[in-house]
């Protein structure tokens, strides 16, 4: 998935106003994808590219131990998590990151072929959905846009900055869905993955300044308004 990693940050920032902002919770739903591009680049972890490999796209994650298996995802989260906790010094808001940062795995595993582990070693797991447009496409529009409405209907501030957040992820999905796909592996795969992951999160970063949690917004003008 792409787009649909935000759907449990939209859904943490919607749910609780002690969560982090918007730009944070969206570094924590791509934090081990932003690492596993990293990685490739330095040749930590490593990916390929076999024309076919899904109906949807064509990378075979092949090497990706410390981001793509539960236990790293878990260790990734708490990580981030706890950096969280220390610099907002709030637990909740700590253990809000570090939940959305492990949904990754979990949102991961509905897609991909089975390229994901538990622990680095196989069983490799995975649903496939790559290979079935006609339902990952649905599903994943869907579960982008009613997290995005639940944190629209839950946050209150203008409504300009979030559209324009929810149009550019479109149009990047659209782009992942619709555009070319490469046919050999370069390092124009993952840079073009972080700077468009650097570009959401910025975006989100402003969302997060121009809104806040419903109950936080009503108890700032001297009570709760449902
Ligand atoms: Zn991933």
């Amino acid at each position: 998935m792409y787009i649909g990693h935000f759907a449990p940050a939209f859904v943490a920032a919607g749910t609780s106003p002690e969560a982090p902002r918007l730009g944070t919770l969206f570094v924590a739903a791509q934090l081990v994808d932003l690492a596993f591009f990293s990685f490739a680049i330095f040749g930590v972890e490593h990916m390929r590219v076999v024309p076919g490999i899904t109906a949807m796209n064509p990378m075979d994650l092949y090497d990706m131990p410390y981001t793509h298996s539960l236990l790293g995802a878990a260790l990734w989260g708490l990580g981030f998590g706890v950096i969280v906790w220390t610099a907002l010094r709030s637990l909740t808001a700590g253990i809000w990151a570090a939940l959305v940062v492990v949904s990754h795995w979990f949102v991961d595993l509905l897609v991909h072929r089975p390229d994901l582990t538990l622990a680095g070693e196989p069983p490799k797991l995975g649903f496939g959905l790559w290979d079935w447009p006609m339902v990952a496409i649905p599903l994943e529009l869907a579960l982008t846009g009613a997290a995005f409405w639940f944190y629209l209907r839950n946050t209150r501030g203008p409504v300009g900055p979030p559209l324009i957040l929810f149009g550019v992820m479109l149009l990047f999905q659209a782009i992942n869905w619709f555009g070319p796909q490469p046919t050999v592996y370069g390092i124009e795969m993952p840079l073009t993955a972080l700077f468009s992951y650097a570009v959401l999160i910025a975006l989100a970063r402003w969302v997060g300044t121009t809104r806040r949690h419903r109950r936080a917004a009503g108890l700032a003008m001297g009570g709760y308004r449902r």
